[in-house]
């Protein structure tokens, strides 16, 4: 049995600190046609300002509950889309560096595979051991549905197969609840967004930092590849700007 103490109905208002969104995190030079890939020494640089500016990133379900508290000054959320392998090798250590926590969101019907969804170069997936290494090392594995399609519009069948199929398989696999998914694409409605709710989950989150931003829909920042320190406190302060004056 799996309990999700914190589950919320209704929208609530999330989230004052900014949500980073990172995907492939590798020195790699091979084509990044949908610039994804953030070299691990800008990771680096990246966590270094935050703990300059006196924040800490942590996991998407800390920052939340943390929220819930009125305690989430000072920190960032984390976020890194579709498992890629390297994570396990290039973000891990420089999170672990910094101190800092992450949640992972992986596509649970391709563990051990590739990107296939992606006309982009392949890159390979975090097989069922490597996930519960992630896990274990103190960051938070988080869905991204069972084959990485497109959820608004999805039909009822579709819906309850990626969002609640691949919170189980999840579960099964790391033995413990799982409270985070991440909309493929960034892409939903309301109706999928009803979905993760029933599902289980304790939140959700998009692509842009932008409305409505409740607990199902929590907005976050794409981290692009060339993201210097001045583009990382452009984006916070946006982010920030915004909520103020919604
Ligand atoms: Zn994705």
């Amino acid at each position: 049995m799996f309990h999700n103490s914190a589950i919320q109905t209704g929208p609530v208002r999330v989230t004052a600190p900014p949500v980073f969104m990172y995907h492939s995190i590798s020195p790699s030079t091979q084509p990044d046609p949908h610039r994804l890939r953030v070299h691990p020494e800008r990771l680096g640089r990246h966590l270094r300002l935050l703990r300059r500016l006196g924040l800490r990133g942590v996991s998407l379900s800390e920052l939340l509950r943390a929220n819930d508290q009125g305690e989430a000054d000072g920190l960032v959320g984390l976020t890194f889309d579709d498992g890629y392998t390297d994570y396990l090798e290039y973000a891990l250590p420089v999170l672990r560096r910094y101190g800092m926590t992450s949640t992972l969101y992986v596509v649970a019907g391709h563990l051990g595979g590739s990107n296939q969804w992606d006309d982009g170069p392949r890159l390979g997936l975090m097989d069922v051991g490597q996930v519960r290494e992630v896990s274990a090392a103190g960051h938070e594995v988080g869905s991204h549905t069972m084959t990485h399609p497109h959820l608004a519009g999805a039909a009822a069948s579709t819906l309850a197969a990626e969002i609640g199929g691949s919170r189980e398989i999840l579960q099964n696999v790391l033995q413990v609840g799982v409270a985070s998914f991440c909309y493929p694409y960034g892409e939903y409605d309301g109706t999928a967004a009803d979905a993760v709710r029933t599902a289980g989950y304790d939140n959700g989150c998009v692509i842009g930092d932008y409305d409505p931003g409740d607990r199902f829909t929590v907005p976050r920042c794409y981290i692009s590849p060339g993201d210097t320190a001045a583009h990382i406190i452009a984006r916070m302060i946006r982010h920030s700007l915004r909520l103020r004056l919604r």
